[in-house]
């Protein structure tokens, strides 16, 4: 049984159990049409693969691919068409909407298994490849570049909406010693732990990145210096307090922190590294007034 989530969307409810019952090694969520599609997938998230009928009432199938792609643009959307339209302008229509496939009904019980099984393991590449350039391979939070690109992208956003932003600069305290006192594998260690703490504390439209080493960084969407400062804060002290247990060695771990946000950047074109620029100068700060502590200026 895989866990893998299958949204068949057909109006004949005679397919839809054939179809269902063909690919029962996954998860199968039949929707009758395509406003039940959108309403699995408020419910459940984009599923791995949508199986779609052409011909159904009031939208197509076409349009919906469109619609989908277009509504889930940075996301993988998987769409296998399965229908009876089996004219070659039809099957052209398929892929230019973005369906990956197109099987043609009636089909054939073996041929859907493996069309399907190959459309999942495709996008199980590409969703490999892809986190393999925006993740850092050891925290798995973004890496240097990918977070940049990511900020300016939110910093455009935030402008047009009128909504601060500010970024984090971390760098954790001492680190060498834990290198030097308990092992490269035990600083390692404490490089993961740190990411995932930081990290599963932010809300989710947050972002943190590692901008080299013992470095991090984090950006407070819709967020001022001050209120990040809050949540900074309060992790700083949930650190300090925590003990870190590696091969039996309790560990003591604190970081020092700067923040800046957009208010404090004249510049239009160049707003990430300004504001950045202003965050590392607090963390310097930060780090010759005695470290374990943050500074937003
Ligand atoms: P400070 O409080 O001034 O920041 O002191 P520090 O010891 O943290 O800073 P320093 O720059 O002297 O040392 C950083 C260390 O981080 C040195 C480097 O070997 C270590 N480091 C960088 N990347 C990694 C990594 O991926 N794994 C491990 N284990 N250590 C790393
Ligand atoms: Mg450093
Ligand atoms: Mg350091």
């Amino acid at each position: 049984m895989s866990n893998k989530r299958i949204i068949v969307v057909d109006d004949d409810p005679v397919n839809r159990t054939l179809i269902s019952s063909v690919l029962q090694e996954y998860i199968i969520l039949a929707a009758p049409d395509i406003k039940t599609m959108y309403q699995l997938i408020k419910e459940g998230g984009l599923p791995d693969l949508i199986l779609l009928d052409v011909m159904l009432p009031e939208v197509s199938g076409f349009e919906a691919a469109r619609a989908l792609h277009q509504e889930f643009r940075n996301q993988d959307v998987g769409i296998i068409f399965v229908t009876s339209r089996t004219e070659g302008h039809a099957v052209k229509e398929g892929f230019d909407s973005g369906g990956y496939d197109y099987v043609k009904k009636p089909f054939d019980s073996l041929e859907l298994i493996a069309r399907v099984k190959n459309q999942l393991e495709r996008l199980d590449r590409e969703h490999k490849l892809k986190s393999d350039a925006s993740l850092d391979s050891l925290t798995r939070v973004y890496n240097r570049k990918y977070f940049q690109d990511l900020v300016e992208q939110k910093i455009n956003f935030c402008n047009r909406k009128s909504m601060k932003l500010s970024l984090v600069m971390i760098d954790l305290d001492n680190f060498k010693q834990i290198n030097d006192s308990f092992s490269h594998l035990a600083g390692d260690y404490i490089l993961q732990t740190f990411s995932s703490h930081v990290s599963d504390s932010l809300r989710k439209y947050d972002l943190m990145g590692r901008f080299g080493g013992e470095e991090f960084v984090v950006a407070f969407i819709d967020c001022c210096k001050e209120c990040s400062y809050t949540i900074m804060d309060r992790l700083r002290d949930e650190i300090d307090k925590r003990t870190f247990i590696f091969e039996g060695n309790e560990i003591h771990l604190s970081f020092s922190a700067g923040i800046a946000d957009s208010r404090e950047s004249e510049s239009r074109n160049d707003l990430y590294n300004e504001i950045l620029k202003l965050a590392d100068h607090r963390l310097y700060e930060a780090k010759d007034e005695g470290r374990n502590q943050i500074v937003i200026g």
